[in-house]
């Protein structure tokens, strides 16, 4: 088998990469190691209704519900309340992952990309240390996929970066672990996705609560691995949701477990390579969120394979373009929120809570360092001198 393209799986970073690179003329393959795209649901379902504007999902059947807004709630339930375009990279839909999925798959597909599933990629097929293609395992047929570039599209577990010599290991205080019920018969009626603080709810990450209907929601927790213990996530989830009134008669219709990058991203191209989405750790390391990041970045990984394809030209230093592109559309943003990252784990729910009371009757038009600090002289000045370092990074950023 030869191709222009390997993509090595076929989540929204697969499937974005090997639609746009397929428009740009290259002939795609992408293996899947699944049965059936997007299933199990691993995922919160929260994104952005900035997605709207990149037209890369046709029809509605993907939206569970639309969201108003965001609700903070530091450690002592101060209430901090952000509209839908304020509120981040999760917030706007929540949609039924799988139907996402497959509809993103479903847009390669029409582009001309051709989709194996039940197929397992188990190594990187080498000449003389070049890459060229994947081995791979088809049920009990195993065989050969030759390629001018391979696309590790492989999410948080990915193999094909290690294979290639990038490191791509996530140290514990780098990764959280989650876990989720979607849950039934609650009182969600509310169009906003919830967010609750402290280092007693989830240390180093936070349990939230994602409509999909009046009477459904995800329920979920992440904490970061480097604070946890096993089972530790269920509890502090199980905890939560039986004193909470809105959830505490919920019945489960989904579980699921999973794990989040939340560090820096990787070096994402070398000769005949490109890592996209969780696999090249593009996640937001504040919310764990990596939806839009797949979007963004796939659709800039697939136009660069194009140029890649019609100029012959698999070298590291074209298939740049990619790593600078995604760092000009949100490599920014990931650094300063790792930073900001660090500084809210340094903080004590105490400081939390102050910083929610001095927030939380803001009209935020928009969230800037200027507004935050009038708000902090005038409640609680003495919390300036905490958040140094944070205005320090926003300031950079
Ligand atoms: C509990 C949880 C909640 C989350 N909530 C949100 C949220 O609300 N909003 C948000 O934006 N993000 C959220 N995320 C993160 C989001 O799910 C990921 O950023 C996103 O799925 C990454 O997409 P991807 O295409 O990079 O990888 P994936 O969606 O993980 O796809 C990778 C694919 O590669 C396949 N694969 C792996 N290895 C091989 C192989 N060797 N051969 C063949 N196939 C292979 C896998 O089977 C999989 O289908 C959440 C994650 C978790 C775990």
């Amino acid at each position: 088998m030869k191709y222009d393209v390997i993509i090595v799986g076929s989540g929204p970073a697969g499937t974005v990469t090997g639609r746009f690179a397929a428009e740009s003329g290259a002939k795609v393959l992408i293996i899947e190691r699944r049965q059936e795209i997007g299933v199990p649901v691993l995922c919160g379902e929260g994104i952005s209704r900035k997605i709207d504007n990149w037209g890369m999902l046709e029809g509605k059947k993907w939206i569970a519900s639309t969201m108003d807004g965001a609700r903070i709630y530091s450690p002592d339930g101060t209430m901090v309340t952000l509209s839908a375009e304020l509120a981040g990279n999760e917030t706007g839909y929540v949609v039924h992952r799988e139907i996402f999925d497959q509809e993103l798959a479903r847009q390669a597909v029409k582009a001309g990309v051709k989709i194996m599933l039940n197929t397992n990629a188990t190594e990187l097929l080498k000449e003389k240390d070049k890459i060229k293609g994947v081995k791979a395992k088809h049920f009990d047929e195993e065989f050969d996929i030759e390629a001018d570039i391979v696309v590790g599209a492989d999410g948080v577990e990915s193999r094909i970066g290690k294979w290639a010599g990038i490191n791509t290991t996530l140290k514990p205080e780098d990764l959280e672990t989650c876990c989720q019920y979607t849950l039934t018969n609650i009182d969600c009626k509310d169009a906003y996705c919830d967010f609750y603080l402290g280092k007693e709810i989830a240390p180093g990450g936070y349990i939230w609560v994602f409509p999909k209907g009046e009477d459904v929601a995800n329920v979920g927790i992440g904490l970061l691995a480097s604070l946890s213990e096993s089972g530790m996530a269920k509890k502090l989830l199980d905890n939560f949701i039986s004193k909470d009134p809105r959830l505490k008669n919920g019945s489960p219709i989904r579980f699921l477990a999973g794990a989040v990058p939340v560090s820096n991203p990787v070096e994402t191209v070398r000769d005949n390579l490109i890592l996209v989405g969780d696999a090249a750790r593009q996640v937001d390391p504040i919310t764990g969120g990596g939806l839009t990041h797949c979007l963004e970045g796939g659709k800039i990984a697939g136009e660069t394979i194009g140029k890649a394809i019609e100029n012959q030209d698999f070298s590291a230093e074209l298939l740049s373009e990619y790593e600078t592109g995604w760092k000009e559309a949100f490599g920014k943003k990931i650094k300063r929120n790792y930073m900001v990252k660090e500084i809210i784990l340094d903080m004590e729910d105490k400081t939390l809570n102050m910083l929610a009371d001095s927030i939380k009757d803001v009209k935020f038009d928009e969230i800037s360092t200027l507004g935050l600090i009038k708000a902090l002289v005038l409640k609680h000045p003495t919390l300036l001198m905490k958040l140094r370092p944070l205005m320090k990074v926003s300031k950079e950023a």
